[in-house]
C-alpha cells in the first residue's frame, strides 16, 4: 500500500496531512502527486469528493516552499475555480495543508466588496484562488499581477465552460508567463474540454478517476414518475418517512428552489436554499447550518452546489431531472462519499422523460422505478425508442407521429419498472415506504432531525 510518505512530500506537508486524519492517498492523489512534484503538467478527470484538491494543493505548496525567491511575495500559484463556494473551499484546504509553512494564500471572488481583497493583495501573496470575473476585474484595475505564476490550476473546467467562462479563461491564459506548470481538472471530458486542455497543457499526464465508476454503483437509485405539481408532496413524504437528516435537493431554477423551500417549511420540514441570487452571507449561513446538522435539507441549483463539500449526505433528490446527463452523476455523487452508501431519488415528470433516457444511457443502466406511491403518473415514463434530450412541448404541434407515439404510454419492453422497483441494493425500507400509506404529508411527522 502506498502511503503519503512514499509520494515524496515534505515533512511539513506530511504533518499537515496527518493532522487532517488522512491515512492513505486517494487514487487521484496517488496518480497526480508524483508527476506534479516532478514538474509535469497533469490532466485530471475527477470530480469533487475524490480528494482532487489535495492532489494539486500539496504539490503546489511543496513547490512554493522548495525555493523562495528573495524578492517580496508575488503570486506564484493561481487556482481558477468556477464558483465562490468551491473557491472558498479550496482556499480553506490550502490553509489546512500549509499550517506548517510560510505560505500566504487568499481567495477572491465577486459578489462581495473588493476592498479587503485588494488590501490582502497589496500585502503580497504566494497562492491566489479566484473566480474568473473578479480576477480579471482586479487585474484590469492593476491590483493583480499574474506574470510570475509558476503553477496554474484550472479546476472544474467543464463547469467553467458551462458557465460561459471560456473567454475569461483565454484572457487569463494570455496574461500568464509561458514557462509554468499546468493542471486542469474536470469531472467530464467532452471535446470542448479536450481542446481547451490541448491549448495549454504540455506533454500532460492524464489521470482518470471517472466519476461514473466511483459513484453510481454504490448509490441506491430510484426514479418516480409524477406530475410536476405533485413533486413537492412526494419529496415531503419521503423526507418525513425516511427521517432524512442530511439531504440535498436539486432544482433547475433559483425561483424553483425558493418556492420549494417554502413548500417544505409548510410541510414541517426545515430547509434552506442555496443559489446564485442569494447573497454570499445567506449562502454561507445556509451551508453552515446544513454542515452542522441544524438544517436537514439543502435545496440547491447545480451551479451553486458545485463543490459543496459535506460529508454524510444520505439522500440526493433530483427534484428536477438535469438536462445534462453528467450533472446527474455529479449530483448523486454528493452522497456515497468516502466509501459510504447513499440513496438517490429522481422525480421525472412528463416533460423530463427524454432527460431520463439520456441519463440512463450515460450510466449504462435503467434506474429502478418506484410505482407504488399515490402520485405515480404513468405518462411521464419514457416511450419506447424515445430519444435522449429535451422533448417537444406536446401542445406545440400535434403531428400524427407524436400522437401515435403517445399510445397511452406503457412501454412494455422497457425497464420492467414494477418488478424492479423495489430491487435496489439492500435498502429493504424503500419498498414499504412508498406513498400509499402516508396520505399527504402527515405520517411520521417531524421526527426527522436525527444525528448526522
Ligand atoms: P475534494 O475532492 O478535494 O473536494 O475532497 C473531498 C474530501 O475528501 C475533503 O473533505 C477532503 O478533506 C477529503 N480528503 C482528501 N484527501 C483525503 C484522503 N487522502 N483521505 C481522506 N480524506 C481525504
Amino acid at each position: 500500500m502506498t502511503l503519503f510518505k512514499d509520494l515524496g512530500l515534505s515533512s511539513q506537508l506530511l504533518k499537515a496531512v496527518e493532522r487532517e486524519g488522512y491515512e492513505t492517498p486517494t487514487p487521484v492523489q496517488l496518480q497526480s502527486i508524483p508527476p506534479l512534484l516532478a514538474g509535469k503538467d497533469v490532466l485530471g478527470i475527477a470530480q469533487t469528493g475524490t480528494g482532487k484538491t489535495a492532489a494539486f494543493a500539496l504539490p503546489v505548496l511543496q513547490a512554493m516552499t522548495a525555493e523562495r525567491p528573495p524578492q517580496k511575495r508575488r503570486i506564484r500559484a493561481l487556482v481558477l475555480s468556477p464558483t465562490r463556494e468551491l473557491a472558498a473551499q479550496i482556499d480553506e484546504r490550502f490553509g489546512a495543508y500549509s499550517t506548517h509553512l510560510d505560505v500566504r494564500h487568499r481567495v477572491i471572488f465577486g459578489g462581495v466588496k473588493q476592498g479587503p481583497q485588494v488590501r490582502a493583495l497589496q500585502k503580497g501573496l504566494d497562492v491566489l484562488i479566484a473566480t474568473p470575473g473578479r480576477l480579471l476585474d482586479l487585474i484590469g484595475q492593476g491590483h493583480i499581477d499574474i506574470s510570475h505564476v509558476e503553477f496554474f490550476v484550472l479546476d472544474e473546467a467543464d463547469r467553467m465552460l458551462d458557465m460561459g467562462f471560456i473567454r475569461d479563461i483565454q484572457k487569463v491564459l494570455k496574461l500568464l508567463p509561458k514557462k509554468r506548470q499546468n493542471l486542469l481538472f474536470s469531472a467530464t471530458m467532452p471535446s470542448s474540454i479536450a481542446s481547451l486542455a490541448n491549448s495549454f497543457l504540455r506533454d500532460a499526464i492524464t489521470v482518470d478517476v471517472s466519476p461514473e465508476e466511483i459513484t453510481v454503483d454504490r448509490i441506491d437509485q430510484h426514479i418516480l414518475f409524477t406530475r410536476k405539481a405533485d413533486k413537492h408532496r412526494i419529496l415531503a413524504n419521503i423526507i418525513l418517512d425516511e427521517e432524512v437528516s442530511c439531504g440535498i435537493v436539486f432544482t433547475r431554477t433559483k425561483h424553483g428552489a425558493n418556492r420549494l423551500v417554502k413548500q417544505l417549511v409548510q410541510a414541517g420540514i426545515e430547509a434552506a436554499a442555496i443559489h446564485g441570487n442569494k447573497s454570499q452571507g445567506a449562502r454561507t449561513k445556509a451551508l453552515d447550518g446544513f454542515k452542522r446538522g441544524n438544517i436537514p435539507i439543502l435545496v440547491a441549483t447545480d451551479i451553486a452546489s458545485r463543490g459543496i463539500d459535506v460529508d454524510g449526505i444520505t439522500h440526493v433528490f433530483n427534484y428536477d431531472l438535469p438536462n445534462e446527463p453528467e450533472s446527474y452523476v455529479h449530483r448523486i455523487g454528493r452522497t456515497a462519499r468516502a466509501g459510504r452508501s447513499g440513496v438517490a431519488y429522481g422525480f421525472c415528470d412528463e416533460s423530463e422523460s427524454g432527460y431520463l433516457v439520456g441519463i440512463q444511457r450515460l450510466i449504462g443502466n435503467e434506474i429502478p422505478v418506484i410505482e407504488d406511491h399515490e402520485y405515480h403518473f404513468e405518462k411521464a415514463r419514457p416511450k419506447p425508442e424515445q430519444k435522449p434530450g429535451k422533448i417537444k412541448d406536446p401542445n406545440a404541434k400535434k403531428s400524427s407521429n407524436s400522437r401515435r407515439r403517445s399510445n397511452n404510454g406503457r412501454p412494455k419492453g422497457r425497464s420492467g419498472g414494477g418488478n424492479r422497483s423495489q430491487g435496489g441494493g439492500g435498502r429493504g425500507s424503500s419498498g414499504q415506504r412508498s406513498g400509499g400509506q402516508q396520505g399527504g404529508s402527515s405520517g411520521g411527522r417531524r421526527n426527522h432531525r436525527g444525528n448526522r
